[in-house]
């Protein structure tokens, strides 16, 4: 398997409804509605060779698996440069019981808040642990080599970590929320629980609507491959449409050619965005299901790009100003 989490095969039954649903015609509502949203929209000066410095500063640190000194040195990290930048940095401490450890794992979601006073508030995620095994590995021995996972767990923290020096700069209606997912990875077993850090984040949220609305959220996973191709993922569309339309149309316009806007996904995939979804979070995934390096010791910063990160920050950096 070529994919990062639990995923969910679908019979592409519905094809032709999907196809249809897909046309360009059923995007220019969509892309009309931004038409007065763009406005003010600033461009970002998203720097692609900060991006990469910053995934390898996190890959540097080794291994980031929940509830090891990996991750805490990590959270130090992510702390201190949003912290410098201006932004409120919450960690979100809880405890997880993982089905084949039998005791409990304390692990730590990170949230990092731009316009803190904004009740309105949308969502840029991703999950920042590492996979205890490189489990896509063959030969039993290299799985429990020192698994760095680049991009699939550094890159949306990377890519997040450069938009974040921009943000003040943005005109932004709503607030901005980055969150950083905690107990994607923690699995040794197929039968393992998995999500831990989106579960408890979506339940948190749900109890706190009074305080926070949530509209959206959009995921990041996998965001840096060289050559990275991102379909729109089925589950994204079934559950939150009105986002991707948003996200891929977006991405169209500024020609961020890397999002595939007449592609699905061959697959739906289970990912932290089913856990926001069942919250009530309309949540979408921006994923790259042909990383030849998922879940291997060769997910290195060397298959990463800076170019690939800076197209999606761009698409990412539009979508948010025009979330009015
Ligand atoms: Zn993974």
């Amino acid at each position: 398997m070529k994919y990062c989490c639990k995923f969910i095969i679908t019979l592409m039954a519905s094809s032709i409804l999907l196809v249809e649903a897909l046309q360009p015609a059923h995007f220019v509502n969509a892309q009309t509605n931004q038409e007065n949203k763009k406005m003010k929209e600033q461009a970002i000066p998203f720097e692609a060779e900060n991006s990469m410095k910053y995934l390898r500063e996190i890959c540097d640190i080794g291994t980031r698996i929940s509830g090891s000194e990996g991750i805490v040195k990590q959270r130090l990290l992510i702390k201190k440069h949003f912290e410098a930048l201006g932004a409120k940095v919450i960690e979100q401490e809880f405890k997880a019981i993982q089905k084949s450890m039998g005791k409990p794992t304390p692990m730590v979601n990170m949230i990092i808040t731009w316009h803190p006073m904004a009740r309105e508030r949308v969502i840029l995620c991703s999950h920042f642990d590492t996979r205890p095994q490189a489990d896509q590995e063959t030969d039993p021995k290299k799985r429990k080599g020192t698994f760095i996972s680049a991009n699939d767990g550094a890159s949306g923290v990377a890519l997040l970590m450069e938009l974040g020096r921009h943000m003040k700069n943005l005109n932004c209606s709503v607030g901005v929320d980055f969150v950083f997912f905690d107990g994607e990875e923690f699995v040794f077993d197929p039968d393992d629980e998995y999500f831990f850090g989106s579960k408890y984040f979506a339940r948190e949220a749900r109890k706190n609507t009074q305080v926070i609305k949530y509209r959206s959220a959009v995921l990041l996973d996998m965001v840096a491959g060289k050559g990275a191709k991102f379909p729109i993922e089925q589950n994204s569309w079934w559950k939150a449409g009105t986002v991707v339309r948003e996200v891929w149309s977006t991405a169209n316009e500024l020609g961020v050619d890397s999002f595939k806007l007449n592609e699905f996904s061959r697959v739906a995939v289970d990912d932290d965005h089913t856990a926001l979804n069942n919250g009530g979070i309309p949540a979408i995934d921006i994923i790259d299901f042909d990383y030849k390096h998922w879940h291997k010791l060769s997910d290195t910063p060397e298959q990463c790009s800076g170019e690939t990160m800076a197209g999606v920050a761009k698409v990412l950096a539009s979508w948010i100003q025009r979330q009015r």
